[in-house]
């Protein structure tokens, strides 16, 4: 087939790479390669993590996801890291959220490992005089999202051209893939959500992603390899410009 992507985030491309290694004729487009959310994402692997925030449906999606992950990080060439997820509680009502997140898993048999304070300086030391307790996700995973687009740009060409052009370019399937904004009829498939996330350099990074409520507020922290440790992220639904705040 000759496929027209339009897209160059980690959706596009990774289709893209997908069709080109099954022999297809690929054309990806995108008049900012790789500026939208793929970009800035933190790179938790997490369905355990994020389950209570999932429908139903969902966690069996990621966890599927998941799996794929370690043979398609080692095709790329990109680590993957697998220290699970930490989720910490700061007071008693945040142990009570992360206690009924790890029922929720334990009923779709997901290893959930409860954690008062002394167990929990085993995992993350410098957290426990802070902390009520919290519950260890030893399957999650996280993977710096830059470096999977980078090594995804080695293998896909794409046109940096304005995408309007494009629209005479010949293909038998078109790939849109354009991140929180689809266009008309599918705009309504999508909603943008915007996340604003902090990137620090660290001599004494956490070992885990470590995921938290702190007095009923959700946080998190994603140590990479590279010392860097991603503090995230707002959730506000809107559409703004994408400029910090
Ligand atoms: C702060 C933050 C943290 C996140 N953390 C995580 C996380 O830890 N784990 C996780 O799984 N997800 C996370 N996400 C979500 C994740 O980033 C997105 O789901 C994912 O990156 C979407 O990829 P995409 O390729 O669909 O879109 P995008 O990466 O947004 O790419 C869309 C691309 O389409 C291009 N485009 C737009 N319009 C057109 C057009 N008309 N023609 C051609 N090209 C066009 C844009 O220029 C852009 O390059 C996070 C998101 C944010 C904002």
């Amino acid at each position: 087939m000759r496929v027209l992507v339009r897209g160059a985030g980690i959706i596009g491309l990774a289709v893209a790479e997908e069709l080109l290694l099954r022999g297809h004729r690929v054309r990806v487009v995108d008049p900012a390669p790789c500026s939208g959310a793929s970009g800035v994402a933190a790179g938790m692997l997490a369905p355990a993590a994020e389950a209570t925030w999932a429908a139903p449906g969902v966690l069996d999606l990621g966890l599927r996801g998941l799996a794929l992950w370690p043979g398609y990080a080692e095709r790329l060439g990109v680590p993957l890291a697998a220290a699970g997820t930490v989720l910490v509680a700061r007071d008693g009502r945040d142990l009570v959220e992360a206690r009924r997140q790890a029922a929720l898993l334990a009923e779709h048999g997901i290893e959930a490992v409860p954690l008062d304070p002394a167990a929990l300086a085993q995992v993350e030391p410098r957290l426990t005089s802070r902390a009520a307790g919290g519950v260890l996700l030893p399957g999650d995973r996280s993977v710096d999202p830059r470096a999977v687009l980078a090594a995804l740009l080695e293998r896909v060409e794409v046109d940096g051209v304005d995408a309007g052009v494009d629209a005479r370019v010949e293909h038998d399937v078109e790939v849109l893939a354009t991140g929180c904004s689809l266009r008309a009829p599918y705009s309504h498939l999508v909603r943008p959500v915007r996340g604003e996330a902090v990137r620090l350099r660290s001599d004494d990074p956490p070992s885990c992603v470590v995921r938290g409520w702190v007095f009923g507020e959700p946080v998190y922290l994603v140590p990479r390899a590279s010392g860097e440790v991603v503090v995230g992220a707002t959730v506000e639904e809107h559409d703004e410009p994408a400029v910090p705040t």
